[in-house]
């Protein structure tokens, strides 16, 4: 819900005063209810907003930079809890009379980055997270469950189905050389 007084908001008067000026901006800030159906971004998580404003020709100003934010969601096949962070590519332009979809609002004399984080984060959020690219999902529970340190293969050679909660273990390496 954008506020006034929102660390969001920039004030751009003495950027349209001189165009063609840049202001770096810089900005450490929680941005709660971003998220879509398949995950999302935890309400106190920092985002780190990193834009470039610059006036153009008096009329627009840009927006540049990159987004950096930590997402969670559910593994779609075993439904475990799979986090990451991702860096989103900004580039977006403001102006007095903006195009709906396409540009964003000039509001006298600040602008909201708001909006445009927002935007930016919601189109790309991972829709089909996984926990590793080979989850199989979860396993029957008649199925023996393979424990680290056990052979994967059979005599026959096929690989039985892994219980993806040892999936994190895989990583960790027990060999001490
Ligand atoms: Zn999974």
């Amino acid at each position: 819900m954008p506020t006034r007084g929102s660390v969001l908001r920039v004030g751009i008067t003495e950027l349209r005063r001189r165009p063609g000026t840049q202001r770096l901006v810089a900005l450490r800030t929680a941005i709660p209810g971003l998220a879509v159906t398949s995950a999302r971004v935890p309400d106190d998580a920092e985002l780190a907003i990193d834009l470039t404003l610059e006036s153009v020709e008096g009329t627009a100003i840009t927006a540049r930079g990159t987004v950096g934010v930590p997402w969670v969601a559910d593994c779609r096949r075993c439904l475990d809890v799979v986090s990451g962070t991702m860096v989103v590519e900004v580039r977006e332009v403001y102006e007095a009379h903006p195009r709906d979809g396409e540009t964003y609002p000039i509001e006298v004399d600040e602008i909201d980055l708001e909006p445009v984080v927002r935007d930016a984060v919601l189109l790309n959020l991972p829709i089909s997270p996984l926990c590793r690219s080979d989850c199989e999902g979860p396993v029957p529970h008649d199925l023996p469950v393979t424990l680290p340190g056990e052979p994967l293969e059979d005599e026959h050679g096929d690989a039985p189905p892994k219980d993806p909660r040892w999936a994190a273990l895989d990583d960790l390496n027990f060999d001490p050389s």
